[in-house]
């Protein structure tokens, strides 16, 4: 491809998008396609000879949108947000235009000095103070990884220099919630915590961590010998976005020199509204904390924000100098390969910052503020329909809405049977898209608001389609 036929099918693919966009409303949100379909549409050779990208518009259309499960319609209220707005897209777009690397300053120090901005942006945006700095990573996941390890290191002395988990200290426990996103216990077995070592701790009726339990497991532990390390508390849980309380798990943490790390993946973003940031009291008092901008903000995936309190010891944890990636500017700037587990490093800072131009904070508070009062109206919907069997089975805390419908008279394995019949003719229908998910050993129906192009109509479309797929997956209907 030349840079004329680059820029021809560039313009046309931007159309594409556009069109594809404008036109979302009128698809099926979840991808009816079989396992295997789309996999049977592609040759199983790669082509010997090139030429095949002037067809790349027909091969997406015919090949990949059947498989495609549209995340950015307005009716998808399953798993998280996933927005990417149009000026995210732009982000990316120049993003690989460049084709830059980021792993040191040096390597393109604008990819280093527009995310130190960028995150600065965040943190403002966020409420935080000065004492934060940010770094962009990939996911959630990783970010986790990289603060059980920064703990691990700091109740180790920085064992890893040495003879690292393997030299015959007490074992370091990890604490979290049992309603703790899988992320957690991951990132703590991966760290070599060991299963053994990683306490999920008990929840209250709002599904928030029991601080009187996880100071009890504390002190348990350590009255056996072992050393608690690190606890995660989570700001939004992944399946009712319930808070643990963070001021109280701070000072459990602070009595015995723990590492707190904050989990706020999904629900970081709903702290650019002022009035929500009550909600995870007490961050203040964490050594890290990540949040998502790439779920409910505006910019795509990938982009998590990773912030610490101290990115010296992140970089003491972190930190790689071999010859080749030494360059005369160390001493004076941040080589942000050194600030999580890859080297190599894209330039997401960009679609963050075409994004924010873009929207703007106050259009940003004013869309989350949207997204916030569409929960509260469907929360309020399912209250006030009790009499017909419906029931709220989480507080309404941000844009989720945690429900299920329970007629009177059927066993517990029938209602969870019920509820799943009712997700099934709602997602198989394709007018939307929600999540069946258990939650305190019930099966329930998780609506996720806040796509960008989600108004209100849209969720009186889906109160409507729920009420009525109740009627037609009662049994015996
Ligand atoms: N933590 C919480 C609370 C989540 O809800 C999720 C995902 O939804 C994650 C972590 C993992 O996110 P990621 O996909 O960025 O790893």
């Amino acid at each position: 491809m030349d840079a004329d036929e680059f820029r021809k099918a560039g313009h046309a693919l931007i159309d594409w998008i556009a069109q594809y966009r404008e036109t979302l409303e009128e698809r099926r949100v979840m991808s009816a396609v079989r396992p295997g379909e789309i996999r049977a549409r592609l040759p199983a050779q790669p082509p010997e000879q090139g030429g095949g990208a002037g067809e790349l518009i027909a091969l997406i259309e015919r090949d990949v949108l059947p498989g495609i499960t549209h995340w950015n319609h307005p009716a998808f209220f399953a798993y998280f947000p996933s927005n990417t707005s149009y000026a995210s897209i732009l982000g990316d777009l120049v993003c690989a235009g460049l084709g830059a690397q980021g792993m040191s300053w040096q390597t393109s120090p604008a990819a280093t000095e527009v995310e130190q901005v960028m995150m600065d942006w965040l943190r403002q945006l966020l409420g935080l103070s000065t004492a934060w700095s940010g770094v962009i990573h990939d996911t959630a996941s990783t970010a986790t990884l990289c603060a059980l390890l920064c703990a691990r290191e700091q109740a180790s002395g920085l064992a890893q220099a040495g003879p690292g988990l393997q030299a015959g200290r007490p074992p370091l426990v990890v604490y979290g919630s049992a309603q703790a996103h899988s992320s957690v216990e991951k990132a703590a077995t991966l760290a070599g915590f060991g299963r053994a070592h990683v306490r999920l701790i008990e929840t209250d009726a709002r599904f928030a961590l029991r601080p009187d339990a996880l100071g009890e497991a504390i002190e348990r532990d350590a009255a056996a010998g072992l050393v608690p390390c690190a606890v995660i508390a989570t700001a939004g849980t992944t399946a009712t976005t319930a808070f643990d309380p963070i001021a109280a798990i701070a000072d459990l943490a602070a009595a015995r020199g723990m590492w707190l790390h904050v989990d706020a993946a999904m629900a970081g973003t709903a702290m650019v509204v002022p009035e929500m940031r009550a909600l995870w009291d007490g961050v203040e008092r964490a050594d890290s904390l990540v949040l998502n901008p790439h779920k409910w903000m505006g910019p795509g995936f990938d982009l998590t924000a990773y912030f610490c309190r101290d990115p010296q010891h992140l970089i003491r944890v972190m930190g790689t100098n071999p010859h080749y990636l030494r360059t005369q500017q160390d001493g004076d700037v941040a080589n942000f390969r050194d600030w999580h587990i890859q080297l190599g490093r894209r330039f997401r800072a960009l679609k963050l910052w075409f994004h924010l131009l873009d929207e703007g904070a106050e259009a940003l508070r004013a869309r989350l503020r949207r997204d916030l009062e569409n929960a509260r109206w469907l929360g309020a919907r399912v209250a006030e329909a009790a009499a017909d069997g419906w029931e709220l089975i989480a507080p309404v805390a941000l844009q989720t809405v945690c429900l299920r419908h329970a007629p009177p008279g059927l066993s517990a394995e029938a209602l969870n049977e019920h509820n799943l019949a009712i997700a099934r003719r709602i997602n198989d229908g394709g007018r939307a898209y929600l999540t069946p998910t258990v939650v305190g050993g019930v099966q329930i129906l998780r609506v996720s608001i806040g796509a960008e192009r989600t108004e209100r109509r849209h969720v009186e479309a889906l109160w409507e389609a729920l009420q009525a797929a109740s009627q037609a997956a009662a049994p015996g209907a």
